[in-house]
């Protein structure tokens, strides 16, 4: 256990709170027991910290002058976790009917959610996270998370997925055509010239990345997860205007065909990538795309599929049974031909440490599944800052007692928290820090 008080704990936080810039604010030096820095696991080590960013690494336990220690001597410490595709203001698929849901809720409602859950998250151990579809209220939550306000992970926001007409993203598919919401035409894409001024207006209310729909998916209705639905032009179109404005693209893909008209248009992330061929997968590898697996989804919704049908949209409950399991068959293909992989779940409620489990089953070592959720998740992001420990990244980090390569499943219980030098949690416990 930590030998500190959680009453010191909130007293230095609350001081950094007051004045988070002073320089007299103490430094920080936290004690490993080991050390996993986002590429690998090192013996004893001590994190020095200064405000939000880490000023050095050292080997063994050193204490730098007038720094407050923080002894997580009994634990290894690693870069808190980054979950590459989240929706952060969405409720578990087994709580309530989703169109029910979706009209009864306002994006204010979904804001008071989405809070929630970054709270969740951030206790979990997630200190960023990439929400690849939300709206109004997710740009809210990142702004009030880093404003302060709130306390949740580092959000890059990919606001409305944009794709075509009766596609994956079309939220009137399948419902009362005389229903309207004005959101609802936030995403929609049905030339290239629409994909550019799409790209644009996403970069002006907000959006840190850019997500893109090329294929049917299953949780909606009436489209097919087989059928590649955006247009060769409308993907490219976006793909250069987004990469013109220094935002990334991830793109939601099953079908094979599908995954290598986008991977050539220069996307920089396959979403779920279920039905890849090794000829898709040996195309992702030669251009460094990563791959986002999101196995944790499927086992969610496989789950509601099977046992709660009708709090699914009409007709998808056959498309998960039919499909859900087919990408966890498919992940060690993707593990074999060496693709670079990133850590998502596809959550916004729901525990995000259970993809660590699935990505072993897959075929990942431990040590791989880490950096999935680390250093690669952060090369993803665009962010060097995030999801390594070393001179200049954030000062986000995570301890679990035990050693986590050795046994992955001791990810899921993250026993200590900290992000931007704020503490969370100690020993299992949340800090109300804020
Ligand atoms: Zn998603």
């Amino acid at each position: 256990m930590p030998k500190f008080t959680i009453r010191a704990l909130l007293l230095a936080s609350a001081a950094l709170l007051a004045a988070p810039s002073l320089a007299c604010a103490a430094d920080k030096a936290v004690q490993a027991g080991k050390l996993f820095d986002g590429v690998k696991l090192r013996g004893p080590s001590t994190v020095v910290i200064r405000d939000d960013k880490v000023i050095a690494v050292e080997d063994g336990w050193t204490a730098p002058a007038g720094a407050e220690i923080i002894d997580l001597k009994t634990q290894t410490v690693l870069p808190g976790l980054i979950d590459a595709h989240v929706h952060i203001g969405a409720a578990l698929p087994s709580k309530t009917n989703a169109i029910e849901y979706g009209v009864t809720h306002s994006d204010l409602d979904r804001a008071f959610d989405a809070a929630l859950y970054a709270r969740q998250m951030l206790l979990q151990g997630f200190t960023a996270a990439r929400d690849l579809g939300g709206g109004p209220e997710t740009a809210a939550v990142r702004d009030a998370i880093d404003g302060g306000k709130i306390a949740g992970p580092r959000l890059w926001i990919a606001l409305e997925p944009l794709g075509p007409t009766a596609g994956h993203g079309d939220m009137r598919s399948g419902i009362d055509p005389a229903l309207a919401n004005p959101g609802w035409d936030n995403g929609l894409v049905d030339s290239p010239l629409e994909a550019r001024l799409k790209v644009r207006e996403h970069k002006r209310r907000g959006a840190t990345v850019i997500k893109l729909m090329p294929s049917g998916g299953i949780a909606s209705i009436g489209d097919d997860p087989r059928h590649q639905t955006m247009a060769q032009d409308e993907i490219e179109e976006a793909v250069r205007t987004a990469h013109g404005l220094g935002l990334k693209v991830a793109a939601h893909i099953y079908p094979a065909p599908a995954i290598e008209t986008a991977v050539r248009a220069g996307i920089d992330s396959v979403e779920h990538g279920s039905f890849a061929t090794p000829e898709a997968l040996k195309l992702m590898k030669e251009r460094g795309v990563y791959l986002v697996p999101t196995l944790t989804v499927y086992d969610v919704f496989y789950e509601t599929a099977s046992k709660h049908p009708e709090l699914l949209p009409p007709g998808t409950a056959e498309k998960e049974l039919a499909n859900d399991l087919i990408p966890k068959k498919n992940f060690p293909q993707a593990v074999k031909a060496g693709v670079k992989i990133a850590y998502g779940t596809d959550l916004g409620e729901g525990d995000h440490t259970l993809e660590f489990d699935l990505l072993v089953q897959g075929g990942l070592t431990p040590t791989q599944a880490l950096t999935a959720a680390t250093g690669a998740a952060g090369d993803l992001i665009g962010d060097p800052s995030a999801g390594r420990l070393a001179p200049g990244s954030w000062a986000d980090l995570v301890a679990v007692a035990g050693d986590p390569t050795a046994d992955i499943g001791l990810m899921r219980k993250v026993a200590f928290v900290m992000k931007g030098g704020v503490v969370y949690k100690v020993g299992g416990v949340e800090v109300l820090a804020r």
